[in-house]
Formats: structure tokens, C-alpha cells, sequence
């Protein structure tokens, strides 16, 4: 039917590469609320947050990585560098006792932003399985 083709249209379509919001985020040209940053690592709070705490940890590089399902052997030290940081942002937001990291990854996992990013949720009860 004419839904399901549009919501296939959209999900081929998703990854398609182009900028999206992220990177007016990293070049500063639209304000967010940035919780930690080094010189590879960004790392600002969602602005529909899913829990008391929730955090989008990025690659200030996207490099290809538009989602997880497109890691390559070269990533390996940038996703290394972004879970580490998420570790970072779980301490500084003083939810290390309990925290969890999510990554949607292609449109069956309802990502919308294809530039990777890792949420870092907590400060509430989590549940499991998750939805
Ligand atoms: P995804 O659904 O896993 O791709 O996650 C994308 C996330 O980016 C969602 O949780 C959105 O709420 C969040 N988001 C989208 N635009 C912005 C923004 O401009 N600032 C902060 N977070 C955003």
C-alpha cells in the first residue's frame, strides 16, 4: 500500500550521506548544550531526552560512519574513543552506578540522524527488553 512504500521510500533513502544536523552542531552553528568535548569526541544533551539523563556522544569526523552497520576496520579507534567517552559523560553526570548505551542503527532501529551517535541514558529505572 501507499503507506508501506513511503515508509520503505524514506528508509532507502535515509543513509544517503548528505550533512545533517550534527554538523551544524559541531561546527557551533546551532546551539546545543555540550557535556564534554575533546578533539575527536562531542558530546551534548538530546533535545527530546528519553530519561533524566540522555547524552548524544559523536565523532566529530563522521568519516563514512553514518550509522554502526558501516564501520569498517579503520573506525576501530574512533568507536573505541566514543565508548570511553560515554563512560566520561555516565561519570561527570553522576549516573556511573547505572547508565546505558544505546545505538540505533539503520531504519529498522528507527535511527533518524545518520551521523553515528551513541545515547547515553540514565538517572531513571531502566527496562529490559528494551522497546
Ligand atoms: P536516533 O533516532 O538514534 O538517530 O537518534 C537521533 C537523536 O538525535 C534523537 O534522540 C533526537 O532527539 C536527537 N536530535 C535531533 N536533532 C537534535 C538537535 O538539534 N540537538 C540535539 N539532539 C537532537
Amino acid at each position: 500500500n501507499n503507506e508501506e512504500a513511503t515508509a520503505k521510500a524514506a528508509a532507502a533513502n535515509a543513509d544517503s550521506g548528505a550533512p545533517t544536523i550534527f554538523d551544524k552542531i559541531i561546527a557551533k552553528e546551532i546551539p546545543s548544550t555540550i557535556v564534554y568535548e575533546d578533539e575527536k569526541v562531542l558530546a551534548f544533551r538530546d533535545v527530546n531526552p528519553q530519561a533524566p539523563v540522555h547524552v548524544l556522544v559523536i565523532p566529530k569526523l563522521r568519516d563514512g560512519l553514518t550509522q554502526l552497520g558501516k564501520a569498517e576496520v579503520r573506525h576501530e579507534q574512533i568507536l573505541g574513543q566514543l565508548l570511553y567517552a560515554a563512560r566520561l559523560v555516565a561519570e561527570k553526570e553522576g549516573v556511573l552506578d547505572g547508565f546505558r548505551v544505546v545505538i540505533n542503527s539503520g531504519p529498522d532501529a528507527c535511527q533518524s540522524v545518520y551521523h553515528l551517535h551513541l545515547h547515553v541514558l540514565g538517572g531513571r529505572q531502566m527496562k529490559w527488553p528494551p522497546g
